[in-house]
């Protein structure tokens, strides 16, 4: 693999990336994986992951209450971020309202991942259509079945297993992961009397591959408990 170069202070690299969150890795991901030099810039700090948990554990009170999920991550004075508890005012919003939406990012090396809640839904295809099917807003200028194949790739890369069904905001992907979990979750829902439904959720900790072999196994064993059931 290629590296960067660094000498006397300047960096040579084939690409150089801003911003180290989901978006600028997964691209530097591929094409570090092409074989090129790729260097990632980021303004924020490197944040240890053992001290984000202890500012939590030390967290007042009142930012746990208000969920605070911007109060734990250390943030460099040429990089500010919103912080609201208390307020520093980074993002100014008016009109009726507008304070209601407490926009969460941050300024980190890795970005808004520290803190994204690895719900994965998709838009549905009729959310690309909103002029057309309600009349209100604009239709976007690709279908839904152009923007498809992108967010297979995306949801491999995070790992992002869920429901098989479009109007669920369903992934498509042959992964058999996929729908074997959705089936294990609602056989455990079933036998637990409680109504669990499958949000696509990218919080994997397995390859696909594995987790399918996993869910084989799983829903082997539920399908001879059921067996000796009978
Ligand atoms: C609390 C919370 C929960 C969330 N949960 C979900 C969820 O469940 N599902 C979901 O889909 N999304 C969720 N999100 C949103 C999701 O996390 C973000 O949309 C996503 O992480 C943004 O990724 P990004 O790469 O576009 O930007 P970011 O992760 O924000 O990365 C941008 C990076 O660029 C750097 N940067 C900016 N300007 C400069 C500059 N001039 N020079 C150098 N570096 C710079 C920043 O420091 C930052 O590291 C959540 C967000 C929050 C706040």
């Amino acid at each position: 693999m290629k590296s960067p170069v660094f000498k006397g202070g300047d960096a040579t690299a084939d690409v150089v990336i801003v911003g180290s969150g989901v978006v600028g890795a997964l691209i530097a991901d591929e094409l570090a994986g092409e074989g090129r030099a790729v260097l990632v810039l980021d303004a924020g700090l490197r944040i240890e992951r053992a001290q984000a948990v202890e500012n939590w554990r030390n967290m007042p009170f009142a930012n746990r209450a208000g969920s605070d999920f911007q109060g734990l991550y250390p943030q460099s004075k040429w990089a500010p971020a919103p912080l609201y508890w208390p307020e520093n005012n980074y993002v100014g919003l008016d009109g009726p309202d507008g304070k209601g939406f407490k926009q969460g990012y941050l300024k980190t090396v890795g970005g808004t991942t520290w803190h994204w809640a690895a719900s994965s839904w998709r838009h549905l295809p009729v959310d690309l259509k909103m002029r057309s099917a309600y009349g209100v807003g604009r239709d976007w200028p690709i279908s839904y079945d152009e923007l498809e194949p992108y967010y297979v790739r995306a949801e491999e890369a995070m790992g992002v297993a869920g429901p098989t069904d479009r109007a669920q905001q369903a992934i498509s992907h042959g992964h058999g992961a996929m729908e074997l979990w959705r089936q294990a979750l609602c056989r455990s829902g079933e036998r637990a009397r409680l109504p669990l439904g499958a949000d696509p959720t990218g919080a994997q900790h397995q390859t696909l591959e594995r987790t399918a072999d996993l869910l084989r196994q799983q829903q082997l064993s539920a399908h001879l408990s059921d067996r000796r059931d009978v």
